[in-house]
Protein backbone atom coordinates (compact mmCIF):
# COMPACT_ATOMS: atom_id res chain seq x y z
CA UNK A 1 0.00 0.00 0.00
CA UNK A 2 1.03 3.48 -1.04
CA UNK A 3 1.23 5.94 2.09
CA UNK A 4 3.71 9.13 1.08
CA UNK A 5 2.80 11.35 -2.05
CA UNK A 6 5.36 14.72 -2.87
CA UNK A 7 3.13 17.28 -3.40
CA UNK A 8 4.96 20.82 -4.03
CA UNK A 9 7.45 19.93 -2.03
CA UNK A 10 6.53 18.29 1.17
CA UNK A 11 6.16 14.69 1.36
CA UNK A 12 2.82 13.77 2.95
CA UNK A 13 0.23 11.40 4.00
CA UNK A 14 -1.30 10.16 0.81
CA UNK A 15 -4.93 10.55 2.15
CA UNK A 16 -4.01 14.44 2.60
CA UNK A 17 -2.43 15.16 -0.70
CA UNK A 18 -4.12 17.77 -2.94
CA UNK A 19 -3.77 20.05 -5.08
CA UNK A 20 -5.11 23.59 -5.93
CA UNK A 21 -8.87 23.77 -7.33
CA UNK A 22 -6.96 26.28 -9.79
CA UNK A 23 -4.22 23.68 -10.78
CA UNK A 24 -3.84 23.92 -14.48
CA UNK A 25 -3.91 20.23 -14.16
CA UNK A 26 -7.00 19.82 -13.16
CA UNK A 27 -8.99 22.60 -14.74
CA UNK A 28 -7.46 22.07 -18.16
CA UNK A 29 -5.41 19.19 -18.29
CA UNK A 30 -2.58 20.98 -19.04
CA UNK A 31 0.55 18.85 -17.50
CA UNK A 32 2.37 15.68 -18.47
CA UNK A 33 3.62 12.69 -16.51
CA UNK A 34 5.77 9.56 -16.46
CA UNK A 35 5.58 6.17 -14.98
CA UNK A 36 8.76 4.27 -14.06
CA UNK A 37 8.86 0.52 -13.14
CA UNK A 38 10.10 0.09 -9.77
CA UNK A 39 11.77 -3.06 -9.34
CA UNK A 40 13.56 -4.06 -6.20
CA UNK A 41 13.31 -0.92 -4.62
CA UNK A 42 15.17 0.71 -7.40
CA UNK A 43 13.93 2.33 -10.48
CA UNK A 44 13.88 1.27 -14.05
CA UNK A 45 15.40 3.20 -16.99
CA UNK A 46 15.35 6.26 -15.13
CA UNK A 47 17.19 8.21 -17.50
CA UNK A 48 14.93 7.56 -20.62
CA UNK A 49 11.95 8.60 -18.92
CA UNK A 50 13.54 11.58 -17.44
CA UNK A 51 14.93 12.52 -20.82
CA UNK A 52 11.07 11.89 -22.62
CA UNK A 53 10.01 14.18 -19.99
CA UNK A 54 12.19 17.08 -20.66
CA UNK A 55 10.81 16.82 -24.08
CA UNK A 56 7.15 16.69 -23.03
CA UNK A 57 7.78 19.73 -21.06
CA UNK A 58 9.90 21.25 -23.72
CA UNK A 59 6.77 20.54 -26.14
CA UNK A 60 4.15 22.43 -24.19
CA UNK A 61 6.88 24.97 -22.74
CA UNK A 62 6.45 24.00 -19.55
CA UNK A 63 9.56 24.96 -16.99
CA UNK A 64 11.05 21.98 -15.31
CA UNK A 65 9.83 22.13 -11.16
CA UNK A 66 13.60 21.34 -10.47
CA UNK A 67 16.91 20.04 -11.78
CA UNK A 68 16.68 16.66 -12.76
CA UNK A 69 19.28 15.60 -10.00
CA UNK A 70 16.97 17.11 -7.05
CA UNK A 71 13.97 14.91 -9.51
CA UNK A 72 15.76 11.70 -9.18
CA UNK A 73 16.14 12.48 -5.44
CA UNK A 74 12.35 13.16 -4.93
CA UNK A 75 11.67 9.71 -6.92
CA UNK A 76 13.88 7.15 -5.25
CA UNK A 77 13.11 9.28 -1.96
CA UNK A 78 8.87 8.47 -2.38
CA UNK A 79 10.17 4.94 -3.26
CA UNK A 80 11.98 4.51 -0.22
CA UNK A 81 9.32 5.94 2.16
CA UNK A 82 6.61 3.56 0.74
CA UNK A 83 8.92 0.71 0.79
CA UNK A 84 8.14 -0.17 -2.62
CA UNK A 85 9.77 -3.22 -3.59
CA UNK A 86 8.00 -3.73 -7.07
CA UNK A 87 5.23 -1.38 -8.64
CA UNK A 88 5.51 1.66 -9.94
CA UNK A 89 6.99 5.43 -9.48
CA UNK A 90 4.62 8.46 -11.17
CA UNK A 91 5.11 11.54 -11.62
CA UNK A 92 3.17 14.61 -12.86
CA UNK A 93 3.83 18.05 -13.84
CA UNK A 94 1.23 20.72 -14.50
CA UNK A 95 1.33 24.56 -15.56
CA UNK A 96 1.07 25.38 -11.83
CA UNK A 97 -1.75 27.42 -10.06
CA UNK A 98 -3.48 30.13 -11.82
CA UNK A 99 -6.95 32.09 -12.40
CA UNK A 100 -8.78 29.91 -15.23
CA UNK A 101 -7.89 31.14 -18.08
CA UNK A 102 -7.02 29.15 -21.28
CA UNK A 103 -3.71 30.90 -22.52
CA UNK A 104 -0.61 30.52 -20.33
CA UNK A 105 -0.76 31.55 -16.78
CA UNK A 106 1.64 34.77 -16.38
CA UNK A 107 5.81 34.16 -16.61
CA UNK A 108 7.05 33.04 -12.82
CA UNK A 109 4.05 30.48 -12.38
CA UNK A 110 5.27 27.72 -10.64
CA UNK A 111 4.74 24.38 -12.48
CA UNK A 112 3.08 21.90 -10.12
CA UNK A 113 5.21 18.57 -9.24
CA UNK A 114 2.77 15.60 -7.81
CA UNK A 115 5.94 12.16 -7.01
CA UNK A 116 3.46 8.67 -5.93
CA UNK A 117 4.63 5.01 -5.74
CA UNK A 118 2.37 2.24 -5.86
CA UNK A 119 3.08 -1.41 -5.06
CA UNK A 120 2.18 -4.09 -7.38
CA UNK A 121 1.54 -7.84 -7.29
CA UNK A 122 4.57 -9.46 -8.91
CA UNK A 123 3.27 -13.06 -9.27
CA UNK A 124 0.33 -11.72 -10.38
CA UNK A 125 1.39 -9.74 -13.49
CA UNK A 126 3.88 -12.81 -14.08
CA UNK A 127 0.65 -15.18 -14.30
CA UNK A 128 -1.34 -12.30 -16.32
CA UNK A 129 1.34 -13.13 -18.71
CA UNK A 130 1.58 -16.82 -18.81
CA UNK A 131 -2.10 -16.75 -19.56
CA UNK A 132 -1.93 -13.82 -22.01
CA UNK A 133 -4.06 -10.80 -22.41
CA UNK A 134 -6.99 -9.51 -25.00
CA UNK A 135 -7.33 -7.16 -26.64
CA UNK A 136 -9.70 -5.07 -28.79
CA UNK A 137 -9.69 -2.78 -32.02
CA UNK A 138 -10.83 1.20 -31.61
CA UNK A 139 -10.74 4.11 -33.86
CA UNK A 140 -7.97 6.31 -32.85
CA UNK A 141 -9.62 9.66 -32.24
CA UNK A 142 -6.99 11.32 -30.64
CA UNK A 143 -5.02 14.22 -31.64
CA UNK A 144 -1.39 14.42 -33.62
CA UNK A 145 0.73 15.40 -30.45
CA UNK A 146 0.07 11.60 -28.69
CA UNK A 147 3.89 11.56 -28.94
CA UNK A 148 4.03 14.19 -25.84
CA UNK A 149 2.99 12.24 -22.93
CA UNK A 150 -0.06 14.53 -21.84
CA UNK A 151 -1.79 13.72 -19.03
CA UNK A 152 -5.21 14.84 -20.92
CA UNK A 153 -6.37 10.70 -21.43
CA UNK A 154 -9.94 11.03 -22.50
CA UNK A 155 -9.95 9.43 -25.57
CA UNK A 156 -7.46 6.45 -23.69
CA UNK A 157 -9.95 6.20 -20.74
CA UNK A 158 -13.20 5.36 -23.11
CA UNK A 159 -10.93 2.98 -25.31
CA UNK A 160 -9.77 1.37 -22.18
CA UNK A 161 -13.43 1.02 -20.96
CA UNK A 162 -14.91 -0.23 -24.23
CA UNK A 163 -11.85 -3.18 -23.67
CA UNK A 164 -13.01 -3.52 -19.81
CA UNK A 165 -16.65 -3.90 -21.50
CA UNK A 166 -15.63 -6.84 -23.91
CA UNK A 167 -13.56 -8.83 -21.06
CA UNK A 168 -10.26 -7.29 -22.78
CA UNK A 169 -7.24 -5.51 -21.30
CA UNK A 170 -6.55 -3.17 -24.11
CA UNK A 171 -7.42 -1.76 -26.50
CA UNK A 172 -5.68 -1.22 -29.81
CA UNK A 173 -6.11 1.95 -31.71
CA UNK A 174 -6.40 1.70 -35.29
CA UNK A 175 -6.01 4.92 -37.57
CA UNK A 176 -8.12 5.78 -41.03
CA UNK A 177 -5.89 3.65 -42.85
CA UNK A 178 -6.98 0.65 -41.28
CA UNK A 179 -3.53 0.30 -39.25
CA UNK A 180 -3.07 -0.15 -35.42
CA UNK A 181 -1.36 2.55 -33.95
CA UNK A 182 -0.53 1.68 -30.31
CA UNK A 183 -2.80 0.56 -27.31
CA UNK A 184 -4.60 3.27 -24.97
CA UNK A 185 -1.62 3.21 -22.58
CA UNK A 186 0.63 0.60 -24.72
CA UNK A 187 2.51 0.24 -27.55
CA UNK A 188 1.69 -2.66 -30.11
CA UNK A 189 3.52 -5.58 -31.64
CA UNK A 190 3.38 -8.24 -33.78
CA UNK A 191 5.75 -11.14 -34.97
CA UNK A 192 4.88 -12.40 -38.49
CA UNK A 193 4.17 -16.18 -39.49
CA UNK A 194 8.07 -16.16 -41.45
CA UNK A 195 9.31 -14.82 -37.64
CA UNK A 196 9.30 -10.52 -38.55
CA UNK A 197 8.91 -8.68 -35.54
CA UNK A 198 6.68 -6.02 -36.83
CA UNK A 199 6.35 -2.63 -34.65
CA UNK A 200 5.10 1.05 -36.38
CA UNK A 201 7.71 4.11 -36.32
CA UNK A 202 7.62 6.07 -33.52
CA UNK A 203 8.51 9.22 -35.11
CA UNK A 204 4.53 10.62 -35.00
CA UNK A 205 1.16 8.85 -34.11
CA UNK A 206 2.42 7.17 -31.13
CA UNK A 207 3.90 7.77 -27.88
CA UNK A 208 8.10 6.62 -27.80
CA UNK A 209 7.51 3.89 -25.42
CA UNK A 210 11.08 3.69 -22.92
CA UNK A 211 9.87 0.02 -22.69
CA UNK A 212 9.80 -0.25 -26.70
CA UNK A 213 12.91 1.49 -27.29
CA UNK A 214 14.57 -1.14 -24.61
CA UNK A 215 12.36 -4.15 -26.56
CA UNK A 216 13.62 -2.74 -29.88
CA UNK A 217 17.62 -3.10 -28.23
CA UNK A 218 17.11 -6.54 -26.77
CA UNK A 219 15.52 -7.61 -30.30
CA UNK A 220 18.83 -5.85 -32.47
CA UNK A 221 21.16 -7.08 -29.93
CA UNK A 222 19.67 -11.11 -30.62
CA UNK A 223 20.00 -10.03 -34.08
CA UNK A 224 16.32 -11.17 -34.62
CA UNK A 225 14.50 -10.05 -38.34
CA UNK A 226 12.74 -6.49 -37.40
CA UNK A 227 10.74 -4.33 -39.32
CA UNK A 228 9.58 -0.83 -38.25
CA UNK A 229 6.41 -0.33 -40.53
CA UNK A 230 2.33 0.65 -40.00
CA UNK A 231 1.02 -3.20 -39.70
CA UNK A 232 -2.79 -3.87 -40.16
CA UNK A 233 -6.12 -5.01 -37.79
CA UNK A 234 -5.54 -8.19 -40.87
CA UNK A 235 -2.04 -8.99 -39.95
CA UNK A 236 -2.52 -8.82 -36.31
CA UNK A 237 -5.27 -11.09 -36.92
CA UNK A 238 -2.77 -13.46 -39.27
CA UNK A 239 -0.01 -12.84 -37.21
CA UNK A 240 1.99 -15.35 -35.38
CA UNK A 241 2.40 -13.75 -32.34
CA UNK A 242 1.23 -10.31 -30.55
CA UNK A 243 2.23 -8.42 -27.91
CA UNK A 244 2.19 -4.90 -25.98
CA UNK A 245 4.94 -3.15 -24.50
CA UNK A 246 4.89 -0.74 -21.44
CA UNK A 247 7.08 0.03 -18.06
CA UNK A 248 4.21 -1.56 -15.94
CA UNK A 249 3.17 -4.49 -17.63
CA UNK A 250 6.62 -4.88 -19.79
CA UNK A 251 6.26 -7.31 -22.32
CA UNK A 252 2.60 -8.61 -22.25
CA UNK A 253 1.80 -11.65 -24.92
CA UNK A 254 -1.28 -10.79 -26.38
CA UNK A 255 -3.13 -14.18 -27.43
CA UNK A 256 -6.86 -12.97 -28.75
CA UNK A 257 -7.79 -9.60 -31.03
CA UNK A 258 -11.25 -8.78 -31.00
CA UNK A 259 -12.07 -12.36 -29.69
CA UNK A 260 -9.97 -13.96 -32.36
CA UNK A 261 -6.97 -16.34 -31.88
CA UNK A 262 -3.68 -15.15 -32.30
CA UNK A 263 -1.41 -18.00 -33.34
CA UNK A 264 -2.62 -21.24 -31.02
CA UNK A 265 -4.17 -18.97 -28.85
CA UNK A 266 -1.84 -18.84 -26.11
CA UNK A 267 1.10 -16.50 -25.20
CA UNK A 268 4.19 -16.40 -28.22
CA UNK A 269 7.72 -17.91 -27.21
CA UNK A 270 9.47 -14.82 -29.08
CA UNK A 271 7.39 -12.57 -26.58
CA UNK A 272 7.77 -14.75 -23.64
CA UNK A 273 11.53 -14.85 -24.07
CA UNK A 274 11.36 -10.98 -24.51
CA UNK A 275 9.79 -10.91 -21.34
CA UNK A 276 11.68 -12.83 -19.48
CA UNK A 277 15.48 -11.33 -20.75
CA UNK A 278 13.60 -7.56 -20.29
CA UNK A 279 15.43 -6.62 -17.44
CA UNK A 280 19.21 -7.78 -18.90
CA UNK A 281 18.58 -4.70 -21.43
CA UNK A 282 17.57 -2.20 -18.99
CA UNK A 283 19.19 0.24 -16.80
CA UNK A 284 18.71 0.33 -12.78
CA UNK A 285 19.44 3.24 -10.59
N1 LIG B 1 1.54 4.31 -25.47
C1 LIG B 1 0.73 4.93 -24.59
C2 LIG B 1 -0.46 5.68 -25.12
C3 LIG B 1 0.99 4.85 -23.21
O1 LIG B 1 0.20 5.49 -22.34
C4 LIG B 1 2.10 4.09 -22.76
C5 LIG B 1 2.36 3.93 -21.29
N2 LIG B 1 2.73 5.10 -20.67
C6 LIG B 1 2.92 3.46 -23.70
C7 LIG B 1 2.61 3.60 -25.05
C8 LIG B 1 4.12 2.68 -23.28
O2 LIG B 1 5.16 3.54 -22.88
P1 LIG B 1 6.25 3.06 -21.79
O3 LIG B 1 6.88 1.84 -22.35
O4 LIG B 1 7.19 4.22 -21.73
O5 LIG B 1 5.51 2.81 -20.53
Amino acid sequence: MSRIAYVNGRYVPRAAACVHVEDRGYQFADGVYEVCEVRDGRLVDERRHMDRLVRSLGELRIPLPMPLRALSVVLHEVVRRNRIGYGLAYLQVTRGVARRDHAFPPAGTRPSLVVTATGLDAAKADAMAAEGVAVITFPDNRWDRVDIKAIALLPNVLAKQAAREHGAREAWYVDRDGHVTEGASSNAWIVTRDGKVITRPAEFGILRGITRAVVLEAIRAQGLALEERPFTVAEALAAREAFLTSATQLVMPVVRIDGHPIGDGTPGPLATALRRGFHGYAAFT
